[in-house]
């Protein structure tokens, strides 16, 4: 086997066979003891890594086999709790072969989760197996952590281990805790372009990332990555069709994920995913495809894209799909700093209006019997804010919350894919943040490939109605391309909705820092990402305070 810089000679920290001989006797030396495989494999039996039930017990691949590096699609963690982080990586020694060079064998993987990135306190390891029926992919969830607490975790196979990955746990349960600094993003079409976003989001000082949706994107993607315009590899015929089988969907995270600066990302910082439509298909509608087929054919298809989003994602087995169903929506907090609420806003949903075109608001989009969230959805949502003492209460989630007319003239036309295609449902959540007496509510977005600012309304018609809260969209990592400071559309969306604070179409994310007093947001944007090495910079920074919602510059 060739040796590679990611590997380490044995006498090197925890990742060492003579741990476990050398060192026995003290408690806190014992923890560190590296477990060797065949005590991995005795511990197998009591497992409580597996992802699901009913796994067939595929044969053990002998690691000493596995010849070329098997962490090509990174590491990952996700969704922090006081005491609980889950760690994700997926094994690919050949990441564009359906099988990811593995054949139907599973893998025996050991982990560790240290307080310093030499790993010289491990604090907690185990071994966790990665199954082929879950494409190799490994989700540990670690628990007994401190809370508030930094944290770095690698995983190994054999002699290959894996990049280091940082992490860290939430507040304490209604600790105290007086800030957090979070970075939303979304939007990633891989073939329009680099993941400059992701590169420069690897470099802040954020304790925790949302995803909002669209991780991947169904659609074709050509030899040349499309506007990456590879002139030095070719990729393999296997992405230039869009995706509609598990095998598809998995090669397809395979490929976003093989993307360094997306790996930079997801390593640097823990993860808060939800999807949006394109990691199944575009503006699909619950069991509703986008061109209206039948229910039970795109069913098939939503059960293998969800199979694939989990398997692929820093998600714990209580969002692990049965079938086309998946529980993403849940809720996570920050001491008593925060809540956040993390939506699903397509599974659930009533069909688009008005066949999902541009449209002004009627008695059909406006039917009190259609919802975007689902009732179940809808009343832990209201249940969840009238049980809340967080000062702050965040709302990730896909589609533009707040009115957005797309022209002047009377009535305007609006999105039908967005809660404006969706008034009643977003009625009953005005009401329930009203009733539940939510005064610094945040709503975070993704889907729409720009960057927006605005203030929720009591009446979206009415600019001296009251604020409620304030809505920020985190413009795309890359969708849409470089996009322009000044989109067309500007003048007229500026001037038909005067709540509309800010609104650029450049690539980019959101950085938001929460305090007690008030929270701050920046929209970070890059100047261009179909060549490498884009700049970034803030194109604009708005602040709201605790007790008075409205956007103000800063
Ligand atoms: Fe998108
Ligand atoms: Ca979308």
């Amino acid at each position: 086997m060739a040796l590679t810089g990611r590997q380490r000679p044995p006498s090197e920290h925890a990742f060492s066979p003579h741990d476990a001989v050398l060192r026995t006797a003290a408690p806190h030396v014992a923890r560190r003891r590296f477990l060797t495989v065949t005590a991995a494999a005795a511990m197998l039996a009591f497992s409580t890594n597996r992802p699901a039930r009913g796994v067939t017990a595929a044969p053990e691949l002998d690691a000493a086999r596995i010849t070329n590096d098997p962490f090509t699609l990174g590491v990952a963690s996700g969704d922090p709790l006081p005491d609980s982080v889950l760690i994700w990586t997926r094994l690919a020694p050949e990441p564009f072969a359906e099988d990811g060079g593995l054949g139907r064998q599973r893998v025996v993987v050991q982990w560790e989760v240290a307080m310093d990135e030499w790993f010289a306190l491990v604090e907690h390891q185990g071994v966790a197996t990665a199954h082929p029926e879950y494409a190799h992919s490994v989700h540990v969830d670690v628990k007994g952590m401190m809370p508030d607490s930094h944290y770095y975790y690698r995983f190994r196979v054999g002699t290959w281990i894996s990049p280091v990955g940082r992490t860290r746990t939430a507040p304490a349960e209604g600790s105290a805790a007086d800030s957090l600094r979070l970075a939303a993003v979304a939007c990633q079409a891989y073939q329009d372009g680099y993941y400059t976003a992701h590169r420069h989001l690897a470099q802040e000082d954020v304790d925790v990332v949302f995803h909002l949706g669209d991780y991947l994107y169904e659609y074709p993607v050509d030899s040349a990555g499309g506007d990456r315009r590879y002139t030095d590899r070719k990729l393999p015929d296997v992405f230039n069709r869009e995706t509609t089988t598990l095998a598809d969907y998995r090669l397809r995270y395979a490929l976003y994920k093989s993307d360094p600066d997306l790996q930079a990302a997801h390593a640097r910082h823990p993860f808060v995913v939800t999807w949006d439509d394109h990691e199944t298909e575009n503006n699909y509608a619950g069991a509703i495809d986008e061109k209206g087929g039948p229910a039970e054919q795109f069913l098939v298809r939503r059960a293998a894209a969800y199979r694939a989003y989990w398997e692929n994602q820093p998600l714990r087995a209580g969002q692990l799909p049965q079938g086309p169903d998946a529980r993403l929506y849940r809720r996570l907090a920050w001491g008593s700093l925060a809540q956040f609420d993390i939506l699903d806003t397509r599974q659930y949903r009533s069909d688009q209006a008005y066949n999902d075109r541009p449209h002004a608001p009627g008695p059909e989009s406006d039917d009190p019997a259609r919802t975007l969230t689902g009732a179940a959805q809808e009343r832990w949502l209201l249940d969840g804010w009238r049980d809340s003492a967080a000062l702050w209460h965040v709302m990730p989630q896909q589609v533009c919350f707040s009115q957005r007319k797309f022209d002047l003239t009377a009535p305007a036309r609006v999105s039908m894919d967005a809660w404006d295609g969706y008034r009643a449902s977003r009625n009953r959540l005005m009401a329930g943040a009203k009733a539940a007496g939510v005064d610094n509510w945040m709503v975070l977005t993704g889907d729409v490939h720009v960057g927006y600012a605005f203030d929720i309304k009591d009446d979206f018609d009415d600019p001296a109605s009251r604020t409620v809260g304030t809505e920020f969209t985190c413009t795309s990592i890359a969708s849409g391309g470089n996009g322009a400071r000044k989109p067309t559309e500007w003048d007229t969306y500026m001037k038909a909705n005067p709540h509309l604070k800010f609104f650029d179409g450049r690539r980019g994310y959101l950085r938001v820092a929460l305090g007690r007093e008030n929270a701050q947001a920046d929209f970070r944007t890059v100047s261009a990402i179909t060549t490498p090495g884009g700049t970034v910079s803030t194109a604009a920074s708005f602040v709201t305070e605790v007790g008075s919602p409205g956007l103000k510059p800063a």
